[in-house]
Order: structure tokens, then sequence, then C-alpha cells
């Protein structure tokens, strides 16, 4: 990279442990087989593999969903148009993080309240009927039935109190009532739920819904058959959907590649142990995996070494906790300029870097390059072990992907491909069997169906 012989011998040791090669992804896939197999087996396993209640797919009307995600909250009205057609219309407001850590009857209130607004705005505040209301609830949750289920963890820096071990859909619904929005919470979802579902609407072949934005998880059609720990009775269907709640893949620590720079994002998360594998493949967390390479090279003088006075003042953004964000790493990696005009410019503006040299620039690419792949790459053995483990290789399906980073964050897909023909290289044509796919406010969608198919069971 042009570098001194120092940091050119220190990048290529950090190559290597961000390098994650075709017989290790193979084996990181096998792993994921074996934990899927597991967590359908019986309850407390690592993958949750939580049977979702939900089956049909085919609908039609006008429904609400609401999406907490994890940065949003989403209002969206979805009329239904059959056929795969649907319109969605929606209002986004931000969750602060006072409201994240807060008592959870204040975050109910909130989103009662953002309701009541959408509705007022969409003329439906005087319904006489109530509206029916999916809710997509990205949180782990055991589900008990279509619209009931139980906290059992906070994950991507919620932490509201009042709330583990409680029914979401009972929250929420006691806040409506305080506030007589007409509305019922008829169902909860899960977003990778949702999304599959969303997907399928006009995809039938749809296996899987993923996402990739703030946290990182995936569901699949799975039969009941091999649902081994299934208690709930004779259903309609001899499939259903199953939520992996794959974030916590390997929080044993057994296989994945762990750096000394995840362990450290990991210990100083507020979720320390758990979600090792969504630690590696999100947005929320690649941001900060770079900062840690990036602040290990100042430490050692290899990046950014100024005269003392300057450097201590340079260094007070960087050093703060997340202040590299995912977007910017998106960014970086699009800047294809000889001299990397824009990622001077993003280092500049926002973190008060000023001055970065060329070479230096090339430097925080390249780590931006290695964080961006390496979760491409381990997001895609998720996918190769669903298409294993369901046998569809031959046949081919669809897979529904929502998220800012399977979006935006430049080569992802590229990436996932990549990896996916590595691990599967008897698919010949892989790109049209394994088809991945945008799908955009899928959760949103994919609640409203979920909130139909719970209407008509009533
Ligand atoms: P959510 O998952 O909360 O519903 P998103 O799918 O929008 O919402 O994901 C938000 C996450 O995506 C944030 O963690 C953010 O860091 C990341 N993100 C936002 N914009 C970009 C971008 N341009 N490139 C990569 N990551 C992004």
């Amino acid at each position: 990279l042009g570098g001194t012989p120092e940091q050119e011998a220190y990048m290529r040791d950090i190559i290597e442990q961000f390098t994650v090669d075709t017989n290790y992804l193979n084996q990181i896939r096998d792993r994921f087989i074996k934990e899927m197999d597991k967590g359908l087996e019986k309850n407390g396993a690592t993958l949750a593999m939580i049977p979702s209640y939900v089956e049909g797919r085919k609908e039609e009307g006008h429904f609400l969903a609401l999406d907490l995600g994890g940065t949003n909250l989403r209002v969206v009205l979805v009329t239904l148009l059959g056929e795969g057609k649907f319109k969605t219309v929606s209002s986004k407001s931000r969750v602060s993080d006072e409201l994240k850590i807060g008592p959870m009857r204040n975050l109910c209130d909130y989103i009662a309240e953002c309701v009541d607004t959408f509705l007022t705005e969409q003329g439906l505040e005087d319904q006489e009927t109530e509206l029916n209301l999916g809710y997509t609830f990205s949180f782990p949750v055991l589900q008990s039935k279509i619209n009931r289920g139980i906290l059992s963890t906070w994950t991507k820096g919620f932490a509201c109190t009042g709330a583990a071990g409680k029914d979401p859909v009972l929250l929420l619904q006691d806040a409506l009532l305080r506030k007589h929005v007409p509305v019922k919470v008829s169902a909860l979802v899960n977003d990778t739920v949702g999304t599959l579902l969303s997907n399928a609407y006009n995809k039938p072949d749809t296996l899987a819904g993923l996402i990739l934005g703030t946290g990182a998880n995936g569901a699949y059609i799975e039969k009941m058959s091999n649902i081994k720990k299934w208690k709930g009775g004779k259903t309609t269907s001899d499939e259903m959907i199953i939520n992996m709640e794959f974030g916590a893949f390997d929080n044993e620590r057994k296989i994945l590649p762990l750096t000394r720079f995840d362990n450290k994002l990991d210990r100083e998360s507020i979720n320390p142990h758990s979600q090792i594998y969504e630690k590696m493949i999100s947005g929320m967390y690649l941001g900060e995996i770079s900062r840690n390479v990036l602040t290990d090279m100042i430490d050692r003088e290899l990046l950014l070494k100024r005269d003392e006075h300057t450097s201590i003042a340079w260094s007070k953004d960087i050093s703060r906790h997340w202040s590299f964000e995912t977007a910017f790493m998106s960014n970086i990696e699009a800047d294809n300029s000889k001299d990397f005009t824009n990622t001077k410019e993003i280092l500049d503006t926002n973190l008060n870097l000023h001055d970065i040299t060329t070479t230096e620039a090339k430097f925080i690419k390249k780590i931006c390059e290695l964080v961006g792949k390496r979760a491409a790459r381990l997001a895609a053995a998720s996918i190769a072990a669903i298409v294993e483990h369901t046998g569809v290789a031959e046949k081919g399906c669809d897979i529904g992907i929502d998220g800012s980073l399977y979006e935006f964050y430049p080569s992802f897909e590229a990436r996932m491909y990549e990896a996916l023909e590595e691990m599967l290289p008897e698919i010949k044509d892989l790109h049209n069997t394994i088809r991945l796919g945008l799908a955009r406010d899928g959760s949103g969608v994919g609640a409203a169906l979920t909130a139909c198919v719970a209407a008509r069971m009533e």
C-alpha cells in the first residue's frame, strides 16, 4: 500500500486476521446447520429457531404495521390489493436514546402517540371499526400465539426497564387504550418473518427473509415435521416460518474468527457475550470494529502521527465510542478517486481529522474493505446453511433481504454472492438459482400480511 515497513507489516497481519477463506466459511456453514438442528429440537439452544405461528400468505384489505427495528420507528398503512400488489403510506420517527433505556411504559406511550398522529394525518382517526395492526417487534420474543409472546432479552442498544419477561403486545395495547387510539394489535411479527412474507407476496419461491440493518437475523420456511420441539398442536399447513434469531450464532465462541477488535467491541457493548455473529456482520457494529483497528494503529503511531500537540487534539473524535459510523465506511469504500478526495473529506467533516495523507486514506479504506468484506462473507454463510439444510439447491429459491447495510453498502451483495459461489460450488448458475433481492420496507408489508392472517383466524 506504499507505507513504511512497520505499517506494511501491521497491515499484513490485519489482512490475515480479517480474511475468511472458503474452507473456513464452509466450516462456519456446517456448524450453522448443526446449530439450526439443535434449535429445532429443543428450547434454550444458541439459535432460538422460534416458530412464528405464521402459516398463510395471500391476502387483501387495509392494515396498519408498526415497525420497531432499532434506529427508527415506522408506522405504515398497507393496502393489500391481492395478487402480489400493495400500496403503502408511512411515517418514520426516531427513537431517542433516552426512550431506548428508560421505562417501557414511556416507550409504549411514545409509540401510541406516533400511531395516533399518523391516523390523524391519514384521516383515519374516527374509524368505526378498529384497524388491525401487525407489530414488528424485532427482538427475541418467545411466541405462544400469533399475537402473544414474551420478550426474552433486549438487543441492539435497547434496555427498557419493565419489559423483559412481559408481552410487548399487551404493553402496547394498554398504551393505545390509554390514548383511545382505535387500533387492535392483532399480530406480533419478527422483522425477518415480515420480510420473508412480503417477498413471498410477489415471489412465491421465497424461502427466507434476512435483515441486514442495525442488527442481523433471518427467517425461513421449515417443514413442521422437522420442528421437533413443536408443542402447539395440529396446524393447518405442514410448513411454518421459523425466526432463527441467528445473531446469537456462536455465542460460545467456538468457530467465528474473532479478532481482538471484535473482543474489544463485545466487552464494551451493553450486551457482552451475546449476539456474537450479529456483532461481526451488522450495521450497528461494523463502524466500531473499524474504529477499533484505526485507534490501535494510532496508538502504535502507525497512523496520523503528527506532532504531539495536534495529534491529541485530532484523536479526540476518533477516540469516542461509535464515532466512526458504518455509513462512513460505505462512502469510503465507494471512493475510487486517485487521491481519495471523498475519504479525506468524510474524515475531515465528521471526525475532525484534517490533512489526511493519501497513503493514510488508502490504509483507512483498506481497513473498511476488510471489515465490510468479512461481514458480507460471514452473512452469506447463514444463507448457505439455510439452502443446504432445506435442500433447495437444485430447485432454486428467492431470498428477500431488508436493511440499510444490504441496500447501501457498496459490493455487499456482490461479496455475498462470491462467498455463496465458493460455499455452494455444485450450483452452476448461482445468481439465477439462489436469488437475493432487496425487500424494501418488507417488514411493514409482512406485518400487515400477518395482521390480515390473524384477523381471519378470529
Ligand atoms: P433498522 O435495521 O433499524 O430497521 P436500517 O435498515 O436503516 O434500520 O439500518 C440502520 C443501520 O444501517 C445503522 O446501524 C447504520 O449504521 C447502517 N447504515 C445506515 N446507512 C448506511 C449506509 N449508507 N451504509 C451502510 N450502513 C448504513
